[in-house]
Protein backbone atom coordinates (compact mmCIF):
# COMPACT_ATOMS: atom_id res chain seq x y z
CA UNK A 1 0.00 0.00 0.00
CA UNK A 2 1.87 3.36 -0.89
CA UNK A 3 2.41 5.68 2.16
CA UNK A 4 1.86 9.53 1.67
CA UNK A 5 4.09 11.02 4.18
CA UNK A 6 5.35 14.96 4.74
CA UNK A 7 7.77 17.09 2.55
CA UNK A 8 10.01 18.53 4.99
CA UNK A 9 13.06 20.53 4.22
CA UNK A 10 12.94 19.29 0.53
CA UNK A 11 12.79 15.51 0.73
CA UNK A 12 9.56 12.86 1.43
CA UNK A 13 9.81 11.92 5.11
CA UNK A 14 7.62 11.53 8.59
CA UNK A 15 8.45 9.84 11.96
CA UNK A 16 5.46 8.42 12.99
CA UNK A 17 4.17 4.87 12.32
CA UNK A 18 0.18 6.19 12.29
CA UNK A 19 -1.24 5.93 9.30
CA UNK A 20 -5.13 7.13 8.34
CA UNK A 21 -6.83 5.36 5.10
CA UNK A 22 -7.42 7.35 1.74
CA UNK A 23 -10.30 6.28 -0.79
CA UNK A 24 -10.83 6.41 -4.02
CA UNK A 25 -14.67 7.91 -3.92
CA UNK A 26 -15.74 6.16 -7.12
CA UNK A 27 -14.95 2.71 -5.51
CA UNK A 28 -14.94 3.00 -2.04
CA UNK A 29 -11.87 0.88 -1.87
CA UNK A 30 -8.74 2.03 0.33
CA UNK A 31 -6.11 3.50 -2.69
CA UNK A 32 -3.19 4.80 -0.34
CA UNK A 33 -2.52 5.61 3.07
CA UNK A 34 -1.36 8.99 5.33
CA UNK A 35 0.34 9.61 7.69
CA UNK A 36 -0.63 11.41 10.63
CA UNK A 37 2.88 13.24 11.88
CA UNK A 38 3.63 13.48 15.81
CA UNK A 39 5.45 16.26 17.50
CA UNK A 40 9.03 15.03 15.84
CA UNK A 41 7.94 15.94 12.54
CA UNK A 42 6.23 18.95 13.52
CA UNK A 43 9.18 19.62 14.99
CA UNK A 44 11.23 18.95 12.39
CA UNK A 45 8.80 20.92 10.36
CA UNK A 46 9.32 23.92 12.30
CA UNK A 47 12.74 24.32 12.54
CA UNK A 48 13.46 23.75 8.64
CA UNK A 49 10.90 26.31 8.17
CA UNK A 50 12.57 28.83 10.74
CA UNK A 51 15.86 28.44 9.14
CA UNK A 52 14.50 28.75 5.67
CA UNK A 53 12.84 32.28 6.71
CA UNK A 54 16.10 33.54 8.27
CA UNK A 55 17.70 33.45 4.17
CA UNK A 56 14.97 33.35 2.11
CA UNK A 57 13.46 36.72 3.74
CA UNK A 58 16.84 38.27 2.62
CA UNK A 59 16.19 37.13 -1.58
CA UNK A 60 15.36 39.84 -3.55
CA UNK A 61 11.70 40.10 -4.53
CA UNK A 62 12.67 40.03 -8.06
CA UNK A 63 15.10 36.98 -7.53
CA UNK A 64 11.75 35.26 -5.74
CA UNK A 65 9.43 36.47 -8.58
CA UNK A 66 11.79 34.47 -11.10
CA UNK A 67 11.35 30.93 -9.03
CA UNK A 68 7.83 31.71 -9.59
CA UNK A 69 8.08 32.18 -13.35
CA UNK A 70 9.94 28.58 -13.32
CA UNK A 71 7.21 26.92 -10.78
CA UNK A 72 4.41 28.41 -12.94
CA UNK A 73 6.06 26.81 -16.18
CA UNK A 74 6.45 23.33 -14.51
CA UNK A 75 3.20 23.93 -13.19
CA UNK A 76 1.87 23.98 -16.79
CA UNK A 77 3.90 21.07 -17.58
CA UNK A 78 2.35 18.80 -15.12
CA UNK A 79 -1.20 19.79 -14.98
CA UNK A 80 -2.45 16.38 -16.39
CA UNK A 81 -0.56 14.83 -13.48
CA UNK A 82 -1.90 17.20 -10.82
CA UNK A 83 -5.40 16.92 -12.07
CA UNK A 84 -5.30 12.91 -11.72
CA UNK A 85 -3.79 13.27 -8.13
CA UNK A 86 -7.11 15.34 -7.78
CA UNK A 87 -9.44 13.18 -9.59
CA UNK A 88 -8.69 10.03 -8.20
CA UNK A 89 -8.40 10.86 -4.54
CA UNK A 90 -11.46 13.59 -4.67
CA UNK A 91 -13.65 12.11 -7.12
CA UNK A 92 -14.51 15.22 -9.32
CA UNK A 93 -14.34 14.93 -13.39
CA UNK A 94 -10.76 15.43 -15.02
CA UNK A 95 -11.88 18.66 -16.77
CA UNK A 96 -13.18 19.89 -13.37
CA UNK A 97 -9.64 19.22 -11.40
CA UNK A 98 -7.63 20.79 -14.43
CA UNK A 99 -10.20 23.64 -14.29
CA UNK A 100 -9.14 23.86 -10.27
CA UNK A 101 -5.46 23.50 -10.95
CA UNK A 102 -5.62 26.64 -13.91
CA UNK A 103 -7.30 28.99 -11.01
CA UNK A 104 -4.72 28.06 -8.78
CA UNK A 105 -1.96 28.76 -11.36
CA UNK A 106 -3.31 32.46 -11.58
CA UNK A 107 -2.59 32.51 -8.08
CA UNK A 108 1.15 31.80 -8.79
CA UNK A 109 1.02 34.21 -11.99
CA UNK A 110 -0.14 37.14 -9.38
CA UNK A 111 2.69 36.56 -7.13
CA UNK A 112 5.41 36.93 -10.14
CA UNK A 113 4.78 40.23 -9.97
CA UNK A 114 5.50 40.56 -6.29
CA UNK A 115 8.58 43.10 -6.90
CA UNK A 116 5.38 45.55 -7.94
CA UNK A 117 3.30 44.55 -5.46
CA UNK A 118 5.45 44.91 -2.39
CA UNK A 119 6.30 48.59 -3.67
CA UNK A 120 5.88 51.12 -0.94
CA UNK A 121 4.45 54.78 -0.73
CA UNK A 122 6.71 57.63 -0.29
CA UNK A 123 6.01 61.70 0.94
CA UNK A 124 8.28 63.96 0.69
CA UNK A 125 8.41 66.68 3.37
CA UNK A 126 5.91 65.56 5.39
CA UNK A 127 7.63 68.43 8.04
CA UNK A 128 11.04 70.90 7.43
CA UNK A 129 13.38 68.01 5.43
CA UNK A 130 11.60 65.20 6.64
CA UNK A 131 9.93 62.26 4.66
CA UNK A 132 8.19 59.38 5.42
CA UNK A 133 7.74 56.21 3.25
CA UNK A 134 5.97 52.74 3.90
CA UNK A 135 6.91 49.22 3.00
CA UNK A 136 5.53 46.06 3.56
CA UNK A 137 7.65 43.30 5.42
CA UNK A 138 7.19 39.19 5.53
CA UNK A 139 5.83 37.68 8.81
CA UNK A 140 8.18 34.63 9.24
CA UNK A 141 6.88 31.24 9.33
CA UNK A 142 3.04 31.38 8.07
CA UNK A 143 0.78 28.72 7.65
CA UNK A 144 -2.38 27.16 6.35
CA UNK A 145 -5.01 24.58 6.70
CA UNK A 146 -6.94 23.47 4.02
CA UNK A 147 -10.13 21.65 3.27
CA UNK A 148 -10.56 18.63 0.79
CA UNK A 149 -12.70 20.05 -1.69
CA UNK A 150 -10.06 21.89 -3.77
CA UNK A 151 -6.66 19.90 -2.66
CA UNK A 152 -4.50 22.44 -5.37
CA UNK A 153 -6.58 25.53 -5.58
CA UNK A 154 -7.15 26.47 -1.79
CA UNK A 155 -3.33 26.14 -1.03
CA UNK A 156 -2.15 27.85 -3.83
CA UNK A 157 -4.50 30.79 -2.75
CA UNK A 158 -2.15 30.68 -0.12
CA UNK A 159 1.36 29.47 -0.30
CA UNK A 160 2.74 31.28 -3.76
CA UNK A 161 1.59 35.20 -2.54
CA UNK A 162 3.40 34.07 1.27
CA UNK A 163 6.72 33.21 0.07
CA UNK A 164 6.30 36.00 -2.48
CA UNK A 165 6.25 38.16 0.17
CA UNK A 166 9.69 36.48 1.99
CA UNK A 167 7.32 34.22 4.43
CA UNK A 168 8.52 30.14 4.76
CA UNK A 169 5.35 28.56 4.73
CA UNK A 170 4.11 25.10 6.18
CA UNK A 171 0.61 23.41 4.83
CA UNK A 172 -1.42 21.08 6.50
CA UNK A 173 -3.76 19.67 3.84
CA UNK A 174 -6.66 17.95 4.55
CA UNK A 175 -6.31 14.47 5.49
CA UNK A 176 -9.00 13.11 2.65
CA UNK A 177 -7.17 13.98 -0.07
CA UNK A 178 -2.98 14.44 0.50
CA UNK A 179 -1.04 13.73 -2.66
CA UNK A 180 -1.41 16.43 -4.62
CA UNK A 181 0.45 19.09 -2.28
CA UNK A 182 3.26 16.94 -2.03
CA UNK A 183 4.03 16.88 -6.10
CA UNK A 184 3.44 20.49 -6.09
CA UNK A 185 5.69 21.13 -3.54
CA UNK A 186 8.33 19.11 -5.19
CA UNK A 187 7.38 20.95 -8.18
CA UNK A 188 8.58 24.30 -6.35
CA UNK A 189 11.42 22.65 -5.31
CA UNK A 190 12.55 21.73 -8.93
CA UNK A 191 12.27 25.25 -9.66
CA UNK A 192 14.85 26.59 -7.31
CA UNK A 193 13.03 26.92 -4.47
CA UNK A 194 15.04 26.47 -1.06
CA UNK A 195 14.34 23.68 1.23
CA UNK A 196 12.08 24.89 4.26
CA UNK A 197 10.62 27.60 2.28
CA UNK A 198 7.29 25.25 1.55
CA UNK A 199 6.75 22.23 3.77
CA UNK A 200 3.90 20.08 3.99
CA UNK A 201 2.93 18.36 6.94
CA UNK A 202 0.25 15.59 6.80
CA UNK A 203 -2.16 15.24 9.59
CA UNK A 204 -5.88 16.11 11.40
CA UNK A 205 -6.58 17.98 14.40
CA UNK A 206 -3.70 16.97 16.21
CA UNK A 207 -1.62 18.64 13.64
CA UNK A 208 -3.78 21.81 13.72
CA UNK A 209 -3.53 22.37 17.32
CA UNK A 210 0.23 22.18 17.48
CA UNK A 211 0.39 24.77 14.53
CA UNK A 212 -2.26 27.19 16.64
CA UNK A 213 0.00 26.81 19.97
CA UNK A 214 3.14 27.68 18.23
CA UNK A 215 5.02 30.51 19.07
CA UNK A 216 7.49 31.02 16.11
CA UNK A 217 4.24 30.26 13.91
CA UNK A 218 2.87 34.07 12.71
CA UNK A 219 -0.07 33.42 10.89
CA UNK A 220 -2.87 30.99 10.08
CA UNK A 221 -4.75 30.98 6.89
CA UNK A 222 -7.76 28.60 7.11
CA UNK A 223 -10.50 27.43 4.31
CA UNK A 224 -13.03 24.74 5.81
CA UNK A 225 -16.29 24.55 7.23
CA UNK A 226 -17.76 27.34 9.80
CA UNK A 227 -17.69 25.35 13.02
CA UNK A 228 -13.79 24.82 12.47
CA UNK A 229 -13.32 28.33 10.77
CA UNK A 230 -14.23 29.76 14.31
CA UNK A 231 -12.33 27.60 16.38
CA UNK A 232 -8.92 28.44 14.02
CA UNK A 233 -10.19 32.17 14.58
CA UNK A 234 -10.58 32.03 18.57
CA UNK A 235 -7.64 30.38 19.09
CA UNK A 236 -5.08 32.10 17.08
CA UNK A 237 -6.11 35.18 18.06
CA UNK A 238 -5.69 33.33 21.72
CA UNK A 239 -2.02 32.83 20.47
CA UNK A 240 -1.65 36.14 19.00
CA UNK A 241 -1.53 35.06 15.52
CA UNK A 242 -2.68 37.04 12.42
CA UNK A 243 -5.69 34.95 11.30
CA UNK A 244 -7.78 34.77 7.99
CA UNK A 245 -10.29 31.81 8.36
CA UNK A 246 -12.72 31.27 5.62
CA UNK A 247 -15.63 28.66 6.21
CA UNK A 248 -18.82 27.64 4.77
CA UNK A 249 -21.75 28.80 2.39
CA UNK A 250 -25.11 28.74 1.44
CA UNK A 251 -25.10 30.42 -1.94
CA UNK A 252 -28.29 31.63 -3.61
CA UNK A 253 -29.23 32.34 -7.14
CA UNK A 254 -31.76 35.10 -7.88
CA UNK A 255 -33.76 34.51 -11.00
CA UNK A 256 -35.80 37.64 -11.75
CA UNK A 257 -39.11 37.44 -14.21
CA UNK A 258 -37.34 39.44 -16.81
CA UNK A 259 -34.33 37.32 -16.74
CA UNK A 260 -33.00 35.22 -19.69
CA UNK A 261 -34.59 31.50 -17.99
CA UNK A 262 -32.22 29.58 -19.81
CA UNK A 263 -29.39 31.32 -19.16
CA UNK A 264 -30.21 30.99 -15.62
CA UNK A 265 -31.03 27.57 -15.69
CA UNK A 266 -27.40 26.46 -17.31
CA UNK A 267 -25.98 28.56 -15.04
CA UNK A 268 -27.75 26.46 -12.41
CA UNK A 269 -27.62 24.03 -13.28
CA UNK A 270 -23.52 23.49 -13.68
CA UNK A 271 -23.60 25.27 -10.28
CA UNK A 272 -25.96 23.58 -8.30
CA UNK A 273 -24.51 20.31 -9.74
CA UNK A 274 -21.03 19.99 -10.83
CA UNK A 275 -18.36 18.74 -8.60
CA UNK A 276 -21.46 16.99 -6.95
CA UNK A 277 -21.96 20.27 -4.87
CA UNK A 278 -18.93 20.21 -2.86
CA UNK A 279 -17.73 23.50 -3.86
CA UNK A 280 -17.88 26.53 -1.31
CA UNK A 281 -19.25 28.92 -4.37
CA UNK A 282 -21.82 26.05 -5.35
CA UNK A 283 -25.56 27.57 -5.93
CA UNK A 284 -27.69 25.53 -3.40
CA UNK A 285 -30.49 27.76 -3.28
CA UNK A 286 -32.09 29.13 -6.40
CA UNK A 287 -34.67 31.94 -5.28
CA UNK A 288 -37.62 32.02 -8.18
CA UNK A 289 -39.56 35.57 -8.23
CA UNK A 290 -42.39 36.01 -9.05
CA UNK A 291 -44.63 33.72 -11.54
CA UNK A 292 -41.82 32.45 -13.19
CA UNK A 293 -41.54 29.59 -10.40
CA UNK A 294 -43.20 26.44 -12.13
CA UNK A 295 -41.29 27.41 -15.50
CA UNK A 296 -37.87 27.82 -13.53
CA UNK A 297 -38.66 24.00 -11.75
CA UNK A 298 -39.74 22.63 -14.65
CA UNK A 299 -36.57 23.26 -17.18
CA UNK A 300 -34.44 22.87 -14.00
CA UNK A 301 -35.83 19.27 -13.74
CA UNK A 302 -35.38 18.76 -17.10
CA UNK A 303 -31.94 19.42 -17.35
CA UNK A 304 -31.11 17.65 -14.13
CA UNK A 305 -31.99 14.67 -15.92
CA UNK A 306 -29.26 14.56 -18.40
CA UNK A 307 -26.66 14.57 -16.32
CA UNK A 308 -24.00 11.85 -16.45
CA UNK A 309 -23.01 10.74 -13.17
CA UNK A 310 -19.64 8.63 -13.28
CA UNK A 311 -16.34 8.38 -12.03
CA UNK A 312 -13.93 10.60 -13.10
CA UNK A 313 -12.17 7.97 -15.58
CA UNK A 314 -15.47 8.08 -17.55
CA UNK A 315 -14.80 10.99 -20.00
CA UNK A 316 -18.50 11.79 -20.62
CA UNK A 317 -19.09 12.59 -16.50
CA UNK A 318 -20.35 15.75 -15.40
CA UNK A 319 -20.13 15.12 -11.80
CA UNK A 320 -18.59 12.29 -9.79
CA UNK A 321 -19.62 10.95 -6.42
CA UNK A 322 -19.27 12.98 -2.82
CA UNK A 323 -15.88 12.48 -1.03
CA UNK A 324 -16.40 10.02 1.49
CA UNK A 325 -19.41 7.51 3.05
CA UNK A 326 -20.05 9.44 6.10
CA UNK A 327 -20.55 12.58 3.77
CA UNK A 328 -23.26 10.53 1.89
CA UNK A 329 -24.84 9.52 4.49
CA UNK A 330 -24.86 12.92 5.53
CA UNK A 331 -26.61 14.41 2.58
CA UNK A 332 -29.15 11.30 2.92
CA UNK A 333 -29.74 12.19 5.79
CA UNK A 334 -30.77 16.20 4.84
CA UNK A 335 -32.71 14.72 1.93
CA UNK A 336 -35.07 12.96 4.24
CA UNK A 337 -35.24 15.90 6.56
CA UNK A 338 -36.18 18.21 3.74
CA UNK A 339 -39.16 15.84 2.83
CA UNK A 340 -40.33 15.77 6.50
CA UNK A 341 -40.24 19.31 7.07
CA UNK A 342 -42.92 20.01 4.33
CA UNK A 343 -40.45 20.44 0.64
CA UNK A 344 -41.91 19.28 -2.31
CA UNK A 345 -38.87 16.14 -3.55
CA UNK A 346 -38.52 16.67 -7.37
CA UNK A 347 -36.09 14.47 -8.05
CA UNK A 348 -34.86 12.14 -5.64
CA UNK A 349 -30.76 11.52 -5.88
CA UNK A 350 -30.54 8.67 -3.12
CA UNK A 351 -29.93 5.23 -3.77
CA UNK A 352 -28.44 6.61 -7.12
CA UNK A 353 -26.60 3.02 -8.05
CA UNK A 354 -24.03 2.75 -10.96
CA UNK A 355 -22.98 -0.50 -12.80
CA UNK A 356 -19.79 -1.67 -11.44
CA UNK A 357 -19.58 1.30 -8.50
CA UNK A 358 -21.90 -0.02 -6.26
CA UNK A 359 -19.65 0.86 -3.59
CA UNK A 360 -18.63 4.59 -5.08
CA UNK A 361 -20.24 7.58 -2.79
CA UNK A 362 -22.52 8.88 -5.64
CA UNK A 363 -25.80 10.24 -5.16
CA UNK A 364 -27.86 11.64 -8.18
CA UNK A 365 -29.06 15.30 -8.49
CA UNK A 366 -31.43 16.20 -6.11
CA UNK A 367 -33.99 18.80 -6.48
CA UNK A 368 -36.61 20.51 -3.63
CA UNK A 369 -39.08 22.71 -4.02
CA UNK A 370 -41.07 24.58 -2.09
CA UNK A 371 -38.46 25.24 0.77
CA UNK A 372 -38.83 27.77 3.40
CA UNK A 373 -36.50 29.11 5.63
CA UNK A 374 -37.87 27.30 8.68
CA UNK A 375 -36.61 24.49 7.05
CA UNK A 376 -33.51 22.64 8.01
CA UNK A 377 -32.42 21.83 4.24
CA UNK A 378 -31.95 26.01 3.63
CA UNK A 379 -30.26 26.84 7.35
CA UNK A 380 -27.57 24.44 6.91
CA UNK A 381 -24.86 23.79 4.37
CA UNK A 382 -25.46 20.19 2.71
CA UNK A 383 -22.53 20.60 0.36
CA UNK A 384 -23.49 18.01 -1.76
CA UNK A 385 -25.47 17.87 -5.22
CA UNK A 386 -29.01 19.17 -3.39
CA UNK A 387 -30.76 22.42 -4.49
CA UNK A 388 -33.75 24.25 -3.43
CA UNK A 389 -36.13 26.37 -4.38
CA UNK A 390 -37.55 29.28 -3.01
CA UNK A 391 -40.29 31.17 -4.11
CA UNK A 392 -40.62 35.13 -3.77
CA UNK A 393 -43.36 36.98 -4.89
CA UNK A 394 -40.96 39.70 -5.16
CA UNK A 395 -37.43 41.04 -5.07
CA UNK A 396 -37.30 42.61 -1.80
CA UNK A 397 -38.41 39.51 -0.68
CA UNK A 398 -35.48 37.68 -2.69
CA UNK A 399 -32.95 40.24 -1.08
CA UNK A 400 -34.17 39.92 2.42
CA UNK A 401 -33.61 35.93 2.31
CA UNK A 402 -30.07 36.76 0.77
CA UNK A 403 -29.02 39.65 3.64
CA UNK A 404 -30.95 37.30 6.38
CA UNK A 405 -28.78 34.18 6.02
CA UNK A 406 -26.51 33.80 8.55
CA UNK A 407 -23.77 32.55 4.97
CA UNK A 408 -22.46 35.59 3.49
CA UNK A 409 -19.98 33.82 0.63
CA UNK A 410 -21.24 34.21 -2.44
CA UNK A 411 -25.40 35.54 -4.44
CA UNK A 412 -25.82 36.13 -7.70
CA UNK A 413 -29.13 38.14 -9.70
CA UNK A 414 -30.36 36.97 -13.10
CA UNK A 415 -32.01 39.87 -14.63
CA UNK A 416 -32.31 42.22 -17.52
CA UNK A 417 -32.43 45.48 -15.04
CA UNK A 418 -29.79 47.19 -15.07
CA UNK A 419 -30.91 48.92 -11.85
CA UNK A 420 -32.00 45.98 -9.94
CA UNK A 421 -28.93 44.66 -10.93
CA UNK A 422 -27.13 47.49 -9.65
CA UNK A 423 -29.68 47.46 -6.50
CA UNK A 424 -28.33 44.10 -5.66
CA UNK A 425 -24.68 44.11 -5.83
CA UNK A 426 -25.07 47.53 -3.61
CA UNK A 427 -27.12 46.44 -1.08
CA UNK A 428 -26.83 42.63 -0.78
CA UNK A 429 -24.81 41.58 2.75
CA UNK A 430 -22.19 39.27 0.64
CA UNK A 431 -18.13 38.92 0.04
CA UNK A 432 -18.69 37.99 -3.72
CA UNK A 433 -21.63 38.85 -6.00
CA UNK A 434 -22.56 37.67 -9.66
CA UNK A 435 -24.94 39.36 -12.18
CA UNK A 436 -25.63 37.22 -14.87
CA UNK A 437 -23.27 34.75 -13.93
CA UNK A 438 -23.51 31.73 -11.93
CA UNK A 439 -21.17 31.68 -9.70
CA UNK A 440 -19.12 34.76 -9.13
CA UNK A 441 -15.52 33.56 -8.13
CA UNK A 442 -13.03 36.57 -8.38
CA UNK A 443 -9.49 35.64 -10.48
CA UNK A 444 -6.62 36.03 -8.14
CA UNK A 445 -5.97 39.59 -9.30
CA UNK A 446 -8.96 39.91 -6.98
CA UNK A 447 -9.06 39.05 -3.81
CA UNK A 448 -11.83 35.84 -2.70
CA UNK A 449 -13.52 36.10 0.68
CA UNK A 450 -17.50 35.67 2.11
CA UNK A 451 -18.78 37.85 4.86
CA UNK A 452 -20.76 36.72 8.17
CA UNK A 453 -20.16 32.62 8.76
CA UNK A 454 -18.17 32.74 5.37
CA UNK A 455 -15.12 34.91 6.77
CA UNK A 456 -13.43 35.12 10.44
CA UNK A 457 -10.59 38.05 10.49
CA UNK A 458 -9.66 40.87 8.54
CA UNK A 459 -8.54 39.92 5.29
CA UNK A 460 -9.44 37.77 2.09
CA UNK A 461 -7.45 35.61 0.35
CA UNK A 462 -5.10 36.17 -2.58
CA UNK A 463 -5.14 39.29 -4.58
CA UNK A 464 -3.44 42.63 -2.73
CA UNK A 465 -5.49 41.25 0.28
CA UNK A 466 -2.65 38.48 -0.02
CA UNK A 467 -0.10 40.64 -0.17
CA UNK A 468 -0.95 42.70 3.15
CA UNK A 469 -1.91 39.52 5.09
CA UNK A 470 1.14 37.79 4.06
CA UNK A 471 2.87 41.38 5.45
CA UNK A 472 3.23 43.59 8.40
CA UNK A 473 3.70 47.41 7.24
CA UNK A 474 6.43 49.44 8.17
CA UNK A 475 6.27 53.52 8.18
CA UNK A 476 9.44 55.08 8.80
CA UNK A 477 10.07 58.95 9.24
CA UNK A 478 13.12 60.35 8.97
CA UNK A 479 14.96 64.12 8.86
CA UNK A 480 18.70 64.54 7.53
CA UNK A 481 19.30 67.88 8.54
CA UNK A 482 22.88 69.06 9.63
CA UNK A 483 21.69 72.58 10.16
CA UNK A 484 18.87 72.27 12.36
CA UNK A 485 19.29 73.34 15.86
CA UNK A 486 18.15 70.29 17.84
CA UNK A 487 16.04 71.85 21.19
CA UNK A 488 13.51 69.40 23.50
CA UNK A 489 10.21 69.39 21.97
CA UNK A 490 7.44 69.15 24.28
CA UNK A 491 4.15 69.16 22.00
CA UNK A 492 2.79 67.73 19.61
CA UNK A 493 4.71 68.84 16.55
CA UNK A 494 2.42 69.81 13.62
CA UNK A 495 3.24 70.58 9.91
P1 LIG B 1 -13.22 20.81 7.53
O1 LIG B 1 -13.51 22.05 8.28
O2 LIG B 1 -13.75 19.53 8.04
O3 LIG B 1 -11.62 20.60 7.39
C1 LIG B 1 -10.77 21.61 6.92
C2 LIG B 1 -9.37 21.40 7.50
O4 LIG B 1 -9.43 21.51 8.93
C3 LIG B 1 -8.76 20.04 7.19
O5 LIG B 1 -7.40 20.22 6.91
C4 LIG B 1 -8.96 19.25 8.48
O6 LIG B 1 -7.94 18.32 8.72
C5 LIG B 1 -8.95 20.33 9.56
N1 LIG B 1 -9.86 20.05 10.67
C6 LIG B 1 -11.02 19.33 10.62
N2 LIG B 1 -11.61 19.31 11.83
C7 LIG B 1 -10.83 20.03 12.66
C8 LIG B 1 -10.92 20.39 14.03
N3 LIG B 1 -11.93 19.99 14.79
N4 LIG B 1 -9.94 21.14 14.56
C9 LIG B 1 -8.91 21.56 13.81
N5 LIG B 1 -8.76 21.26 12.50
C10 LIG B 1 -9.72 20.50 11.93
O7 LIG B 1 -13.70 21.08 6.02
P2 LIG B 1 -13.77 20.05 4.80
O8 LIG B 1 -14.87 19.07 5.05
O9 LIG B 1 -12.42 19.53 4.48
O10 LIG B 1 -14.18 21.05 3.61
C11 LIG B 1 -15.50 21.40 3.32
C12 LIG B 1 -15.87 22.73 3.96
O11 LIG B 1 -14.96 23.74 3.52
C13 LIG B 1 -17.25 23.23 3.54
O12 LIG B 1 -17.89 23.75 4.67
C14 LIG B 1 -16.96 24.33 2.52
O13 LIG B 1 -17.94 25.32 2.41
C15 LIG B 1 -15.70 24.89 3.09
N6 LIG B 1 -14.94 25.63 2.08
C16 LIG B 1 -14.98 26.98 2.15
C17 LIG B 1 -14.31 27.72 1.20
C18 LIG B 1 -14.34 29.23 1.25
O14 LIG B 1 -13.62 29.83 0.49
N7 LIG B 1 -15.12 29.85 2.11
C19 LIG B 1 -13.58 27.08 0.18
C20 LIG B 1 -13.56 25.68 0.16
C21 LIG B 1 -14.25 24.97 1.12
Amino acid sequence: MEKIANYINGSISSSSSNFLPVFDPSTGEIISEVVLSDESDFINTVKSSEKAFQEWSHVTPLKRSRILSKYKESIEKNIENLAKLVSSEHGKTLDDAKGSVIRGLEVVEFACGIPHLLKGEFSQNVGLNIDTWSTRQPLGITAGITPFNFPAMVPMWMYPISIACGNSFILKPSEKDPSCSIKLAELFSEAGLPDGVFNVIQGDKRIVDQILKHKDISSVSFVGSTPVAKYIYEQSAKNFKKVQALGGAKNHLVVMPDANIDQAVDGIIGAAYGSAGERCMAISVAVAVGNIADNLVEKIHLQSLKLKVAPWTDQDSDMGPVISKEHKKKIEKSISAGISEGAKLIADGRNYKIQGYENGYFLGPTLFDNVTKDMSIYKEEIFGPVLSVVRTSNYEEALNLVNEHPFGNGASIYTSDGEVARHFTTSSKIGMVGVNVPIPVPTAFHSFGGWKQSLFGGHSMHGIEGVHFYTKLKTTTSRWSKSIQAEPEFVMPTN
